[in-house]
């Protein structure tokens, strides 16, 4: 196995105040109003070293490891929006480095390295939670890849195993193992180290702890422009004014493209909608998160009691922050058969999030042919995971403009190369 990765400061360096019990007591005392701010809300400077365009939490990460790992602090995220508003926010919080291919083996157990340490490392709770992910299989031949996929897995190092009905209802008792259902559980695959993370925090975490060493953070500041001369970037135009700076990270997910677009580029990425929804809040039932990659569903239950469950991408292009009907219908019909207690409960919430999907279902971490324009996305359904590793490789990718061992896989000359890592058959539903 890898070598635990360099995660950057450890606590907070800048003088913010450490959170803890006693700061929670502290301000007990003082009927909490006297809690600094988390992080400032500086009007932006004529010129960075460095600029972030996105302040979800893989751009919020990347300035972080700037800082932190690279001593890059005069730098700045600007985001159009509030921070965690795209699909940082939106998403159903699946952590777990169960893939097949080496190259995604090690980017997303990279991130899952740095999760194990992260809420220490930032000092914020991200709530955490390593209760296992189970992906169940449906058909004997989906249960037979599975078992070739849990080889490769363990291969790299990483755990997994096979389980059959009896022991998956050992593990989760409201699943229903009744073998004449439409979606019967044939037996399924665990990663014990896989869970969940409450999403917000991650990006207030990577905020607060990037604020103190410095960088700039900018809300309610949307770029509409990518200004080059010749082939080099020089800045970007903001709805709160040019911003110079010779090096420009875009990490915006679904609106990549748009971003793209505004230097002339054009990347192989779709936008689509992807929805979730919670059900009301209900006592401890389910301690474990179950994804079926056949039905395209994916259930856990929050710290809130909040039945969480995300479906299928809707099948046609689009920027609006929501989905069609039949989708979450369809996945729903195949979830009361699977967990009967869930046609007792009603639907709280339901969203859609932007996700941006490349061919091979891979991210792109990559240099442009625009020197000093570096982009970061394709995370499509499945980024959140990668949150830490993936800020803590595109940072080293922009400090030192060239990628490392784990980011070169994911560079946009693959395209071109041939040399694509298909994550589309092995992760299913790719969460
Ligand atoms: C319903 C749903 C469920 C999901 N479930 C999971 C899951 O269980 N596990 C998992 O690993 N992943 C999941 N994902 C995917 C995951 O949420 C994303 O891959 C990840 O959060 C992407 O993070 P990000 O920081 O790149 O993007 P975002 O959080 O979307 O951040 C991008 C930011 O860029 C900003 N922006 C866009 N354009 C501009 C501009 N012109 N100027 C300035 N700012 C701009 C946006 O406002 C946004 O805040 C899910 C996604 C959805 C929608």
């Amino acid at each position: 196995m890898a070598q635990k990765p360099d995660r950057g400061v450890t606590g907070l360096p800048g003088g913010k105040p450490k959170y803890s019990i006693f700061s929670l007591a502290r301000n007990a005392a003082s009927y909490h109003q006297d809690w600094q701010r988390a992080w400032r809300a500086p009007e932006p400077k004529k010129e960075y070293d460095a600029v972030i365009v996105g302040g979800g939490g893989h751009g919020l990460a990347t300035a972080y490891y700037l800082a932190s790992v690279h001593g890059m602090t005069n730098i700045a995220v600007v985001e159009k929006g509030w921070l965690g508003g795209g699909n940082t926010g939106r998403n159903t919080t699946i952590i777990r480095s169960n893939y097949m291919w080496d190259e995604s083996a090690a980017i997303y157990d990279h991130a899952l390295k740095l999760w194990e340490g992260l809420t220490q490392d930032l000092n914020f709770n991200l709530m955490f939670s390593q209760r296992g992910v189970l992906t169940i299989a449906h058909s004997w031949g989906e249960l037979r890849e599975m078992s070739r996929r849990v080889h490769a897995i363990r291969l790299n190092g990483i755990d997994s195993e096979v389980l059959g009905p009896d022991e998956i209802k050992k593990l989760v008792p409201i699943i229903n193992i009744d073998q004449s259902i439409r979606h019967p559980v044939m037996g399924g695959f665990l990663q014990k180290r896989g869970g969940t993370a409450r999403h917000d925090a991650v990006a207030w975490g990577y905020a607060r702890a990037a604020d103190d060493l410095g960088v700039d953070i900018i809300q309610n500041c949307e770029v509409t422009g990518l200004k080059r001369e010749g082939d080099q970037i020089v800045g970007v135009e903001t709805t709160k004014g040019f911003i110079k700076s010779k090096k420009v990270g875009c990490v915006v997910a679904g609106h990549c493209s748009v971003l793209a677009g505004m230097a002339g580029i054009r990347l192989p990425i779709a936008s689509r909608p992807l929805q979730a929804l919670v059900s009301e809040p209900i006592k401890p039932e389910l301690d474990t998160v179950i994804m079926s990659n056949a039905v395209h569903m994916y259930i856990s239950q929050s710290d809130k009691g909040e039945m969480v469950l995300g479906a299928g991408v809707d099948k046609y292009n689009s920027y609006a922050q929501r989905g069609s009907f039949p989708v979450p219908e369809h996945m729903l019909a195949a979830a009361v058969e699977l967990f009967p207690i869930l046609s007792r409960l009603r639907m709280l919430r339901h969203w859609g999030g932007i996700v941006d999907t490349c061919p091979d279902a891979s991210p792109i971490i990559s240099k442009t042919d625009v020197k000093g324009l570096f982009f970061n996305c394709g995370w499509g359904t499945g980024g959140f995971k990668a949150t830490p590793g993936s800020g803590h490789v595109f940072a080293d990718l922009i400090a030192n403009d060239r990628p490392n061992k784990i980011a070169a896989p994911y560079s946009l000359d693959r395209f071109q190369t041939g040399l694509l890592i298909d994550e589309h058959g092995a992760a299913g539903v790719a969460h």
